[in-house]
């Protein structure tokens, strides 16, 4: 399995795991998330999506010796100065679900107006060649929406259900995953990734 291509998945969520090896299968690349390296999670004590990507990647290189890929993201809500952003995933509490995070969200925005609600996601993916890269290959990604109410749709994750694209008027669970990667943070930071990784000759 082990090859000069292969390249370590640096992420333990399988919703994003799924989404990413999606979005990458046209590329060359022969990707293995950590978990199959017995890799645990990195602890995440960046401050920024910036440097818990590269956190992860590097942590990921270190235990296995290969390549890696790191995704960091979240969701940030203008009213409430950016937060959950980096905290998104533990913003109820340290290791919250998905759901829990999603209500708590709800109740901190109840009875606040529509045009208060304006969000967006935001992904930054991180690509090291080895523990020591000094340089990272850094891109980023986001997409704007809104905060809804109570939830519509079942697909995706997180806060998809209440993650509403004015542009394509559903929310990010109504989508398609094609759909989805096509607007998303995560696509377009992605896409930037593997146009950069081919150009800048990472693929031979
Ligand atoms: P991370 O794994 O530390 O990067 O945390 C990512 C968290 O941000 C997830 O657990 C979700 O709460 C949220 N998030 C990021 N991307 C998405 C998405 O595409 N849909 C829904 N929630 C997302």
């Amino acid at each position: 399995m082990s090859n000069s291509k292969t390249t370590i998945l640096a992420s333990g969520n399988k919703k994003k795991l799924s989404e990413l090896s999606a979005i990458l299968s046209p590329y060359k690349m022969s990707l293995v998330p950590q978990s199959e390296f017995a890799v645990e999670d990195a602890i995440e004590d960046g401050l920024t999506f910036v440097e818990n990507a590269i956190i992860k990647a590097r942590h990921a290189c270190l235990k296995t010796g290969l390549p890696a890929i790191s995704d960091d993201s979240g969701i940030e809500v203008d009213f409430l100065n950016g937060n959950p952003g980096i905290y998104s995933a533990r913003f109820a509490e340290e290791s919250a679900t998905d759901e829990q995070n999603l209500q708590k969200l709800l109740q901190e925005l109840n009875d606040v107006s529509p045009q208060q609600r304006t969000a967006r996601y935001q992904c930054v993916i991180v690509y090291m060649r080895h523990a020591e890269d000094p340089t990272p290959m850094i891109c980023q990604g986001s997409w704007e929406g809104q905060i809804i109410t109570e939830k519509r749709g079942d697909g995706g994750f997180g806060y998809d259900p209440i993650f509403y694209c004015p542009v394509a008027q559903k929310t990010a669970a109504q989508m398609s995953a094609e759909e989805k990667s096509a607007i998303s943070h995560r696509g377009k930071a992605l896409k930037q990734f593997a146009e950069r990784y081919v150009t800048e000759g990472k693929l031979r």
